[in-house]
């Protein structure tokens, strides 16, 4: 039997670039190897999105539609909403009990959310367990495999201790999963901040037009201590680099841009002219491929309402399981 694959994401606005290098590329990849389900996070995104709801109703077109025009192929990976699989509501609740509210704390990941969201006073009970909502996406359906960006490293360690402590009481029910890093572990944002995010507005989507992307490039952050071209300039870290090294094939060009940044003879105009053309060049199959994809609704539909059904067959069979080994299996009727 293949091994199975859970990941996704959470539908608050159009995928993007960081969500390629991340985590994307690896689910087209091993859609054929793995048995490979993908949630789309619609209760996740509530925790943040509780007073907007309409964004993430408005989302959920959308992320199926990155999808299929990146290449996922709902033929081979499962495409499901996590709303309408409750069992990974109630396998949350049983978790709880096995995590301490000072771990839940410490979590490196969910620490920076609160800061970036300034979420300090208002933090709520949702939001801080969000990592435990997440070890039960993983393992409801016994999924081995994760790609993730490095952010979610933190939740498949709280995932696995949860696994371990679970299993140690009730027996071994749960599998110890793994995180798959992307070949880009953080992909930076168009300002420079550390990660691009969808609602950090600091990203270029897959769904942008070319002109678009043309402009987002040329106000993107570079080298601050470059002040003229004719300054040397740093290659190491910055953003335009890192997008050239990731999106255009042209090596040569790239490392005649690099050595000639570092040597101060190009402008920033013309490296990121090169960087506009290469990622449009990469966008333009996938923003062809979306526009089919967006404009048939029922096919749409009917991937997320097949995948829904797989998805929680296989939900349901392991909540038995769970409840058996809690002794919660009662037969009162
Ligand atoms: P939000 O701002 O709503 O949190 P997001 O852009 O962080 O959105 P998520 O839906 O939270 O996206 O993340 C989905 C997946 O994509 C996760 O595995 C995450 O690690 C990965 N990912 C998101 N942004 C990046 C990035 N900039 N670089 C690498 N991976 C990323
Ligand atoms: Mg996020």
């Amino acid at each position: 039997m293949k091994k199975r694959i859970l990941t996704g994401d959470r539908p608050t606005g159009p995928l993007h670039l960081g969500h390629w290098v991340g985590s994307l590329q690896n689910r087209v990849r091993l859609q054929g190897e793995y048995e490979t389900f993908i949630l789309i996070a619609d209760v996740q995104a509530l925790t943040d999105h509780f007073d907007h709801p309409e964004i993430i109703k408005k989302n959920i077109r959308e992320v199926v539609a990155d999808y299929l025009a990146v290449g996922i192929d709902p033929d081979q990976s499962t495409i499901f909403l996590q709303s309408m699989v409750p069992e990974i509501a109630e396998l949350t609740l049983y978790y709880l009990n096995l995590v301490t509210l000072s771990r839940l704390q410490r979590n490196p990941t969910v620490k920076d959310e609160i800061k970036q969201k300034g979420l300090q006073e208002s933090l709520t009970a949702g939001f801080l367990i969000y990592p435990v909502h997440q070890a039960a996406d993983i393992t409801v359906f016994d999924a081995h495999l994760v790609p993730v960006g490095v952010d979610q490293l933190p939740m498949i360690e709280q995932t696995v201790e949860i696994v371990r402590s679970f299993n140690k009481l009730y027996g071994n029910v749960l599998i110890e999963p793994q995180a798959k890093i992307g070949e880009f572990p953080r992909l930076p944002g168009i300002d420079g901040k550390a990660k691009m995010s969808k609602t950090l507005n600091n990203a270029i989507s897959l769904s942008d037009d070319a002109k678009m992307v043309e402009k987002k490039v040329m106000r993107m952050y570079t080298d601050p201590t470059r002040v003229h071209p004719t300054d040397p300039g740093h290659v190491e870290g910055n953003p335009v680099f890192i997008y050239h090294d990731l999106f255009n094939p042209d090596r040569e060009e790239v490392e005649d841009l690099k050595a000639r940044y570092v040597k101060g003879t190009v402008g920033d105009v013309e490296v990121k002219q090169k960087l506009a053309r290469a990622l449009n060049h990469f966008l333009d199959p996938i923003r062809e491929k979306r526009e089919k994809v967006i404009a048939d609704e029922n096919w749409i539909n009917t991937i997320l309402v097949e995948g829904t059904r797989r998805a929680r067959a296989i939900a349901q069979t392991t909540l038995q399981k769970v409840r058996k080994a809690m002794q919660i299996d009662y037969r009162l009727m």
